[in-house]
């Protein structure tokens, strides 16, 4: 089974992916599941989670102070600008899991040194709008600590949903299921990776939204 642990809808700010067209590309190409990881929503998790062609997880992607947090089978929700252990200790609350987002990413990603010295459940080793080197790095860096991997496209639009997945066994019917699986073992990524075109691109685009918000980070 493919999962999209990673996407994006008009929930978030920068996404463009309506959450009902999310659901139909995932069934059209073969994804078994997916994870509404929006910028502190869970409107559009909301809205498709009952669907039953495609396992919806509830997820955010938090803004710590040190950068971008994934987590996964919240309840609720996890507010922003929290030290990485703060936001852990959060997430852990809400009963869900935390794992490093694109951990080698300029500007939002954690970096190695915050990544290896707090108590993630995992880390996201593929993720399509990253590097191909920086993939690689953290899925290094996931053997290097033993720990559990994640995989998404971090699509905000139409083309890119799908793009990056992580494999898990077929048959899973649950939520419950789909992250036991990913917490469990080792598991297979599949991503793809950033084109030196569109990084430049989005290096100009994240720098303007940044410079809109006043200089805080997204
Ligand atoms: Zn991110
Ligand atoms: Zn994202």
């Amino acid at each position: 089974m493919k999962a999209d642990m990673h996407i994006h809808t008009t929930f978030s700010d920068d996404g463009r992916i309506d959450p009902y067209e999310a659901l139909e590309l995932a069934v059209e190409r073969g994804l078994g599941c997916i994870a509404i990881a929006d910028h502190n929503s869970f409107e559009a998790y909301d809205l498709i989670k009952d669907d039953g062609r495609v396992i919806v997880i509830p997820a955010i992607e938090v803004s710590s102070s040190e950068g971008h947090i994934l987590a996964y089978g919240i309840d609720r929700d996890v507010p922003c600008r929290l030290s990485a252990r703060e936001t852990i200790d959060e997430i852990h609350d809400a009963g869900g899991y935390a794992f490093a987002a694109h951990p080698y990413r300029w500007w939002s990603g954690l970096g190695e040194k915050v990544t290896l010295s707090n108590p993630f459940d995992g880390i996201e080793a593929g993720n399509a709008r990253s590097y191909r080197r920086d993939n690689r790095s953290a899925l290094a860096l996931s053997k290097r600590m033993g720990c559990p991997v994640s995989a998404g496209s971090d699509a905000h639009t139409k083309d890119q949903l799908g793009k990056t997945y992580v494999i898990l066994p077929d048959g899973l019917k649950t939520q419950k299921e789909v992250l036991n699986a990913i917490i469990s073992s080792p598991r297979e990524v599949v991503t793809a990776n950033r084109s030196v075109t569109s990084t430049l691109r989005y290096g100009v685009k994240a720098i303007g939204l940044w410079a809109a918000r006043g200089f805080k980070r997204m």
